[in-house]
């Protein structure tokens, strides 16, 4: 979109090359054929409410339907249905315009979710309304940010009154499932570095995370 903006060409051309057409021509209609070219600012308004749309669209995470393949040798790929998790979201895709942007920024400048993400993620909770909803939340457990996504979570916990069960324990460390490079090497990757402990409540549990990888 950013090359689309500042090509100086047809764009109807661009758009039919970026599309893989065999053929592509100018079509002599567009801003730049007509010599006016695309405006180079937006008013603030618009921006604005650019925002706060991609802010308020929550993003569905798809249940992973199959296990990579050669993880477990001896079993059927497909997930049985009694195992699949339920759809989750999103608040946001990493670096977008929306939360994305403060995501990144927390993350990785910052170390700490500020309550701004921890409002977003109830208000997404509550107008997704979860079904079952769940009747308590834990977190994925990291060794090399052992509070960021701990203290988002405690957080949230209280602002929606859904009980914190840190059940979850990372047992050794796994490299970062971004260096891996298919789905088989991810699975391998944590198989067997995450640990339960206590008792795990047979209810409902929304699982949070900061970042969706390998899902
Ligand atoms: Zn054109």
């Amino acid at each position: 979109m950013q090359n689309y903006m500042t090509h100086k060409g047809c764009l109807m051309k661009f758009l039919q090359c970026a599309l893989d057409d065999a053929h592509p021509q100018p079509c002599g209609r567009c801003a730049n054929c007509r010599g006016k070219g695309l405006p180079s600012s937006v008013s603030s308004e618009l921006v604005v409410a650019a925002e706060n749309y991609r802010k308020g669209a929550s993003i569905p995470i798809a249940p992973r339907q199959m296990l990579p393949a050669g993880i477990f040798p001896d079993q059927k790929r497909k997930i049985p249905p009694e195992l699949l998790n339920e759809t989750g979201r999103s608040l946001c895709y990493y670096g977008d315009a929306g939360w994305g942007t403060l995501v990144r920024a927390s993350k990785y400048e910052q170390n700490y979710f500020s309550d701004d993400l921890v409002d977003a993620a109830a208000r997404l909770i509550g107008e997704w309304k979860p079904e079952p909803f769940p009747v308590w939340m834990t977190a994925i457990p990291s060794l090399r940010h052992p509070t960021l996504v701990r203290s988002f979570v405690e957080r949230l916990s209280t602002r929606l009154g859904i009980p914190f069960r840190p059940v979850l324990v990372r047992i050794s460390d796994a490299l970062q499932q971004k260096a891996m490079q298919n789905s088989s090497m991810q699975a391998r990757n944590v198989l067997n570095t995450l640990g339960i402990l206590g008792d795990i409540p047979n209810a409902p549990v929304l699982l949070v995370d900061d970042i969706l990888d390998s899902g």
